[in-house]
């Protein structure tokens, strides 16, 4: 792919000026290395407290897609959300994490949440073992998906299937495994008519 050649291309001078700039060293020395034409905000860049506690890891098999399901004003800190999320997780539910994996924001950031070796969380009953969990913050029976978030998602799907080798079919929503409104009807709306697929499948190496 011509994105590909370029960043290949651009690459050397990247790896020099990444010796200048510490976002950009933070950015070359992820975790969990996805599309490099992807930007994500690393735990370390939100303020992620490393976990003292572990389960048994997992490997990848499927990609579930959620939403936060409480109302996000657009004057809400992702990052306060975020660092929140896992002192309540760890607190409150006794979780050794965020439940999620990646998360996004209302302007389609893409947040590492908990490190995707270990199976999530949730308070339904489903098996989150062998999942991917993503997070869009946000209550979709309420909000509206904007058309970043949607580009987003579907960018950092395909990213995690091609890393993970996910087939479509495998690709879904919380409430096709179980009952609940999760990821809400404005989000659901894309995985019921399949644009979200078509999206995902059109980006995918
Ligand atoms: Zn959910």
């Amino acid at each position: 792919m011509l994105l590909n050649r370029i960043l290949v291309m651009t690459l050397p001078a990247f790896l020099f000026w990444s010796c200048a700039s510490k976002t950009v060293i933070i950015q070359s020395n992820q975790l969990e290395p996805i599309a490099r034409d992807l930007e994500i905000i690393t735990r370390a860049d939100w303020g992620w407290v490393p976990l003292t506690d572990s389960i048994p890891t997992h490997e990848i098999k499927f990609i579930t897609i959620h939403h936060g399901g409480e109302d996000f004003p657009e004057d809400k800190d992702p990052i306060k959300y975020l660092r929140g999320l896992q002192s309540w997780s760890q607190t409150d539910k006794n979780w050794i994490d965020n439940p999620y994996h990646y998360m996004i924001d209302l302007r389609g950031n893409i947040y590492e949440a908990r490190p995707i070796r270990y199976p999530g969380d949730t308070n339904t009953d489903y098996d989150v073992r062998g999942h991917a969990l993503i997070c869009v913050m946000g209550n979709y029976e309420n909000q509206i998906l904007s058309p970043i978030q949607f580009e987003q998602l579907a960018k950092l799907t395909a990213s995690l299937a091609d890393r993970y080798d996910v087939s479509p079919d495998h690709i879904k929503s919380h409430r096709d495994y179980t009952e609940t409104l999760c990821p809400g009807k404005d989000l659901y709306r894309y995985l019921e008519d399949g644009s979200l697929l078509l999206r995902i499948a059109a980006l995918r190496n």
